[in-house]
């Protein structure tokens, strides 16, 4: 089918930089955290730039934010896109804010080009992608897509546990009234940079995103003995920093004995009493385990917890170890797939098949949806991270695709 409207690759980044000028950092990247006053100022002029490009807006009770398009079936399952404007402290211009402004210039670009399609269309932009304040990430999707119960989203406390996520909507007037999700949807497209090296290494411009990995979260608490770092004679020693080191460095060693390799990463430790003249007694510590093959990822983590009581047991200490959230791996909806090929393939773009590393809305959208994931290369596969950089000619095929996509779903009258 051939589709007549183009995107404005030039309009499509002048909006990207507007919209990365909201929370600004001296690096040259953004820190807009979920259900701040950045967020909500970032919300503020997508809402505003929905309601010129005539979309109807409204904000459901996770505070998504929805800009609807009708169709000319106004009562056919929507075609629906979107991702996140909200960002890491220190992160980027593109990581999520991309995905919904690609939406927001496939809906310019049709009107321009006064084209109707017969489904109506929507831009999501989704409430807390990144996880930062709230301990979770990815939760108003989830909700949405029926993964997760309101009440656990609204309720889900910040970091400091001095508010909820529910309360700090109401305080930005994101507090929506609008049911979040529980409507039947014909598809939903994500358009978003890799955050990895594989697209730009290859020279291809578009991946056409088969699924994402499996992902297992720990945490790890090793029990030793408080002392004095003096007087306490080194044999006698049970610490709990030494023990977790070693469960670390033996963790990063297990990735490299399976093919093909999954990521293993601890980023977060704590160390009790963390005193320069005490020997610690406890250490807590994260664990991420993500592979594509489920069955080799639970091998992965059953060898993970046993190598933490083998080190747990020669060095004296003791180790519990909590699975706190898993989540297999995911395969997109073939034609969701095969559209996105399709379309690369139309415009003469190069193309390959990618799987995600990271966890994205489209994720949870795939557990109630045919779900399909556009990627367009980012500079060196850097991301969550202020140097972030997609190029705009890139961001501009993808936005494309994304077009193409999205009307051959939808039909056009
Ligand atoms: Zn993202």
């Amino acid at each position: 089918m051939a589709v007549t409207a183009a995107v404005d690759g030039d309009r499509l980044w002048r909006s990207l930089m507007e919209m990365s000028r909201i929370g600004a950092t001296p690096g040259g990247g953004v820190g807009r955290l979920a259900l701040t006053d950045l967020d909500k100022a970032g919300r503020d002029l997508f809402v505003d730039w929905c309601k010129e490009a005539g979309l109807a807006v409204r904000v459901d009770r996770m505070g998504n934010i929805i800009g609807r398009r009708a169709g000319t079936d106004d009562t056919a399952p929507p075609v629906v896109t979107g991702s996140h404007l909200d960002s890491q402290p220190l992160g980027g211009k593109f990581d999520g804010a991309y995905g919904v402004l690609a939406g927001l210039e496939v809906v310019r670009a049709l009107n321009e080009a006064g084209l109707t399609t017969r489904a109506p269309l929507e831009i999501i932009n989704w409430t807390d992608e990144e996880g930062v304040r709230f301990t979770a990430g990815v939760v108003a999707s989830g909700v949405y897509a029926g993964q997760f119960d309101l009440d656990f989203g609204r309720n889900l406390p910040d970091r400091e546990g001095t508010t909820t996520l529910g309360r700090e909507l109401a305080r930005i007037g994101y507090d929506g009234d609008a049911p979040c999700g529980g409507y039947p949807i014909s598809a939903f497209f994500e358009a978003h940079i890799e955050q990895g090296p594989i697209l730009e290494r290859e020279g291809a411009v578009i991946g056409a995103v088969l699924g994402a990995q499996g992902r297992r979260c720990y945490t790890v608490t090793v029990t030793g003995e408080e002392g004095h770092a003096g007087t306490l004679p080194m044999p006698l020693r049970r610490d709990a920093l030494v023990g977790a080191a070693r469960m670390i460095d033996g963790l990063n060693r297990l990735a490299f004995e399976f093919d093909p390799l999954p990521v293993i990463t601890t980023g977060y430790l704590q160390v009790r009493p963390n005193s320069r003249n005490t020997v610690p007694g406890r250490v807590t510590f994260s664990v991420d385990i993500r592979h594509p093959d489920n069955a080799l990822l639970a091998d992965i983590c059953a060898r993970a917890e046993a190598l933490c009581r083998t080190v747990a047991g020669e060095t004296g200490l003791e180790v519990e170890v909590a699975e706190m959230f898993g989540r297999d791996s995911i395969r997109f909806d073939p034609d969701c797939v095969e559209a996105v090929r399709a379309a690369a393939k139309r415009l003469g773009l190069a193309c390959r098949d990618i799987h995600s590393g990271a966890g994205h809305d489209a994720c949870n959208l795939a557990q109630a949806a045919p779900t399909g994931m556009i990627f367009v290369p980012c500079k060196d596969g850097i991301s969550h991270n202020e140097r972030e950089y997609a190029a705009p000619e890139d961001l501009a095929a993808g936005c494309q695709v994304l077009l193409e996509a999205m009307v051959a779903r939808a039909g056009v009258a």
